[in-house]
């Protein structure tokens, strides 16, 4: 039997809940397609591997779906201050909450447990169905049909289609939309560990001529390492023993930081930056990392894809009172204006730090050093700066002028 939905979101994970949150209450009928149910929450366990830095507009926009309450009572770390180093400098830039009356500049959660604060939101509705799992065993997009088969033998028809279903989109390949992308010549090793003693309230990035290094802070006495380095290298620190790792850690890692007792996990992520190359077709639009990954040295994956569930929504919510179709491309076509550059400003923003610091070349290193400098000592600069970590401030407002004179690679 064919079912009928006004939106079908293909994918549950932080950015596919949050669209279903926040058209909840709206009246559309909305299905949320998740392939993989996340684990439940268990407060005795260690944080996970994958945590992201959420931005205090990222938290706005979960407090107003109804998710914030519930990622706060399982768990969060808040930072107040972010300290940045130019290579074995120790007198880097100390960007902090308070110099512009903020209480803090995000909060470090696991990324399951947006997931699970955002699931968690939706069962306020009852126009939205949750199913989990299932996955899609056709797609069928074209001359104004949207059908999706399940292979649970479910069958829908929807008037509009969402892909949030992550860098590799099914819903992106299924409506032919073609990629950009650029692979950086750098892996992430990441590294959840135990730790003793130091600052919690603070994160930690250093820019090396290999790539920068971060170190997180997360509930309890644990925190969240960073290390951008060659794929060679990551590969061996895979293979690393857990005393081997912490050893490596310590003779590479600025000696501020807390001490480390022990690994959790690690894992390593190639680097892609991917951008669709239209968010929107008819009755199909995109969010998130489906249409999107950016290079994660400053933390904005998540955060620009919550900036799209904001704007989607809005065109959604502003299609429907003004009586206008949902899936009509002249209604999507508003969204993508609204994203598609911001998206592009901060990826080639992301590219000028990550290979504008990751050398050592003499006249960029000046460069580097004097930027950073003047971030430290100018008030109204400084402020900037950390209203944009907020997410208070947009790249495109800051650097499409300087665009033109920073080519894509
Ligand atoms: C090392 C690293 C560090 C990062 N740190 C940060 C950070 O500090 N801050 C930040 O903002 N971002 C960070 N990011 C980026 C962030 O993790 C991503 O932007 C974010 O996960 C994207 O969320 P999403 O919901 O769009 O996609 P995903 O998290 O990929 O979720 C997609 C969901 O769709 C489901 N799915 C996929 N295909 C199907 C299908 N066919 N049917 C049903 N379900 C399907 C998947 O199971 C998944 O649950 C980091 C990324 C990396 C690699």
């Amino acid at each position: 039997m064919m079912e009928h939905v006004d939106i079908f979101i293909v994918g549950g994970g932080m950015v596919g809940t949050a669209i279903a949150a926040r058209l909840g209450g709206s009246g559309l009928r909305i299905a949320v397609l998740e392939q993989s149910a996340p684990a439940a929450f268990d407060p005795a366990s260690a944080p996970d591997l994958r945590v992201s830095a959420i931005s205090p507009a990222s938290i706005k926009l979960l407090q107003d779906i109804g998710a914030w309450q519930h990622i706060t009572a399982m768990r969060s770390a808040p930072y107040l201050r972010m300290q940045v180093w130019e290579q074995k400098r120790a007198d880097g830039t100390l960007f902090d909450a308070s110099e512009i009356g903020a209480a803090n500049l995000g909060h470090i959660v696991e990324n399951r447990i947006v997931q699970l604060g955002c699931t968690a939101a939706l069962a306020a509705h009852d126009n939205i169905e949750l199913i989990c799992p299932d996955e899609i065993s056709q797609l069928q997009i074209g001359d104004g049909i949207i059908q999706i088969t399940l292979q649970s033998g479910r069958c829908f028809t929807a008037r509009l289609l969402i892909g949030a279903d992550g860098a590799r989109s099914r819903v992106r390949e299924a409506a032919a939309i073609g990629l950009n992308s650029h692979e950086y010549p750098m892996h992430a090793f990441v590294a959840t560990v135990g730790i003793r003693g130091g600052e919690r309230d603070i994160t930690w990035q250093r820019f090396t001529p290999h790539g920068p290094q971060s170190l997180l802070p997360l509930p309890g006495d644990y925190a969240s390492l960073v290390w951008y380095q060659t794929a060679a290298k990551v590969r061996e620190l895979m293979q690393l023993d857990d005393n081997a790792l912490i050893t490596a850690f310590r003779a590479e890692f600025p000696d501020v930081l807390p001490d480390l007792s022990h690994i959790i996990s690690r894992g390593s992520f190639p680097l892609i930056r991917r951008h669709a190359q239209t968010y929107i077709r008819p009755g199909v639009a995109l969010a998130g990392d489906a249409a999107h990954t950016i290079h994660p040295l400053a933390g904005q994956g998540v955060n620009l894809g919550f900036q799209d569930v904001a704007a989607l929504c809005d065109v959604i919510l502003a299609a429907q009172q003004q009586g206008n179709e949902i899936g009509a491309l002249e209604v999507l076509q508003r969204y993508q204006q609204r994203r598609q550059l911001a998206n592009h400003a901060m990826q080639r923003l992301m590219d000028l730090f990550c290979y504008g610091f990751s050398n050592d070349i003499g006249p960029l290193r000046f460069a580097r050093n004097l930027g950073l400098k003047l971030a430290n000592r100018s008030g109204p600069l400084k402020k900037e700066v950390i209203r944009y970590a907020l997410g208070l401030q947009t790249p495109e407002q800051l650097f499409v002028p300087a665009l033109h004179l920073f080519p894509a690679r």
